[in-house]
Formats: C-alpha cells, sequence, structure tokens
C-alpha cells in the first residue's frame, strides 16, 4: 500500500463510515456489503472544481478505472457525486444477459481470474458487482457517444500523434496531440461544443484552453497567445476560444491540438473531417 493510499484512506475514514450507513445497499450487490468493498474501493464525495483527471491522478488510478466502476457516461462530473474509486482494479456492474466470459474478455483476463477473485460459481447475477484486478483494457460505454470535430484552425500539420524524437530535448518522446502551423494571432476554434474547464497557463503547454465535450471527450488547445474564454463557459462548436502563439515549450507558431478519451490522449485525424 502506496503512503498516498495510507493517506486518502485516512483523510477518507470518517465520511466513509458516514457513507457506509446509508450507502450500502447501492453499493453492495446481492449478498454483498461495503465492507467487503472497502479493500478494493473508496468512496469520494466530488467536490466544487475537482475534475476526474485530477482525482485520478489524487489516487494514481487511470481516469477509465473510475469511469468504468461507476458506469459513467462521460468524464463531467459535478458536487456532491459520489464515485468509487476503485484501487487495482475495476468494479464491473454485471448488465443483464453478460456472461463471465464476456466481461473476463472485455478487461482482458482469465475467467478463472474473476471467479476466484470473487469466490464466484456459476454465471455472475445482473446488478452484482465484480472485482476485476488490474484489467488490460476497460470497456467504455462513453466511447458510443463519439462525435466528429471541426478543425479548430487551418494550416499544415508541422507534427502528427505519436511517437517522435522530441524538438526541444532531442530524445525519443510521444506526441499527445497534432502540432498545425498557423501565425500567431490566428483565431483558434472550439473543435466541438462542450465546457470550458481550464483556461490558462500549464507547464509545457504555455496558455492552454481545455474544453470536456461530456461525452467522455475533451480537446486541449496549447501554445496560445490569448485567452478568450474562461472556465466554467459553454461553448459551441466553431466558437473562437482563444488566439494561436508560441507559448510554452515550443519551437515556432503554431497550435498543439490534442484529443483525450476518458482521459487518454488520441490521435485527433480520424476523428477530424
Ligand atoms: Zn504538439
Amino acid at each position: 500500500m502506496s503512503n498516498l493510499w495510507v493517506f486518502a484512506v485516512l483523510a477518507l475514514c470518517v465520511p466513509l463510515v458516514l457513507f457506509s450507513l446509508t450507502l450500502s445497499p447501492e453499493i453492495g450487490g446481492p449478498s454483498q456489503t461495503l465492507s467487503a468493498w472497502q479493500s478494493m474501493a473508496l468512496l469520494y464525495e466530488v467536490r466544487s472544481g475537482d475534475t476526474l483527471s485530477a482525482i485520478a491522478a489524487r489516487y494514481d488510478v487511470p481516469v477509465s478505472w473510475i469511469v468504468a466502476s461507476n458506469g459513467l457516461s462521460s468524464t463531467t462530473i459535478y458536487p456532491g457525486q459520489k464515485l468509487l474509486i476503485p484501487k487495482d482494479g475495476v468494479l464491473h456492474t454485471v448488465k443483464t444477459g453478460e456472461t463471465l466470459a464476456q466481461i473476463a474478455a472485455a478487461y482482458g483476463v482469465s475467467e478463472d481470474l474473476v471467479r476466484k477473485t470473487n469466490g464466484l460459481s456459476g454465471e455472475p447475477q445482473p446488478g452484482m458487482r465484480l472485482f476485476i484486478p488490474e484489467p488490460k483494457t476497460v470497456p467504455l460505454t462513453a466511447s458510443a457517444a463519439i462525435q466528429g470535430f471541426v478543425w479548430p484552425v487551418r494550416g499544415q500539420i508541422s507534427s502528427s500523434f505519436g511517437p517522435r524524437i522530441h524538438p526541444i530535448y532531442g530524445i525519443p518522446s510521444f506526441h499527445t496531440g497534432i502540432d498545425i502551423a498557423v501565425p500567431e494571432g490566428t483565431p483558434v476554434r472550439a473543435a466541438a461544443a462542450g465546457r470550458v474547464t481550464f483556461a490558462g497557463w500549464e507547464s509545457g503547454f504555455g496558455l492552454l484552453v481545455v474544453i470536456d465535450h461530456e461525452n467522455g471527450y475533451e480537446t486541449y488547445y496549447g501554445h496560445l497567445s490569448k485567452l478568450l474564454v474562461s472556465p466554467g463557459q459553454m461553448v459551441s462548436a466553431g466558437d473562437t476560444i482563444a488566439l494561436s502563439g508560441n507559448t510554452g515549450l515550443s519551437t515556432g507558431p503554431h497550435l498543439h491540438f490534442e484529443v483525450r478519451q476518458l482521459g487518454t490522449p488520441v490521435d485527433p485525424r480520424p476523428l477530424l473531417p
């Protein structure tokens, strides 16, 4: 158990006890009690200003594990919302008609492992929660809500998504977005409708805007020269949100455009027209 977890357990001890009084029917499946989950997950109440990625980073858990464990259909969370923060695995709620073989395959683990971990004999009942230790993949319903994006700026792609030699450090690295070469001061447009969750300085990115599209996708716009939106603001696809620039770790004027699906950077190119 890492120090972080010890701290988290201590910090959440009191609220957890209070929650356990009211929430055991909700989080325990048939014949399962909250105490059975306490070693596998913490119950966290979302506070104002929290984001899923910040919570995930705080507890050192992938965003996708939190999304799957809570059956979320987007990365949008709200104050007062209670989230299970899983530890060393994912809590899966069995859906009607789902077989153990399907569940195990969806997470890239063996049926036997799921069976042993959960003391299961026979097929799991719908509504039951199964603990999937260290899943290789996480099936995400949110990706069903995929939508197309519009180009945030038009220009030549000077660096694509994927492995590259870092332009400043000269070492192999992974480029988490695409770079679009445009003159400084070019209007940058929201790639899709959503809510601005960040507008400010972030190391590496320079001046950065982040938009949560409330369907599991977030877009990042980096190296800006001027911000024209603020956090909490709703934007429509094509709205001007900033002016492009050359701030942060940048070797010339361009827009760094990044798409994250449930917290993980994905290649933006297939999502653009
Ligand atoms: Zn870039």
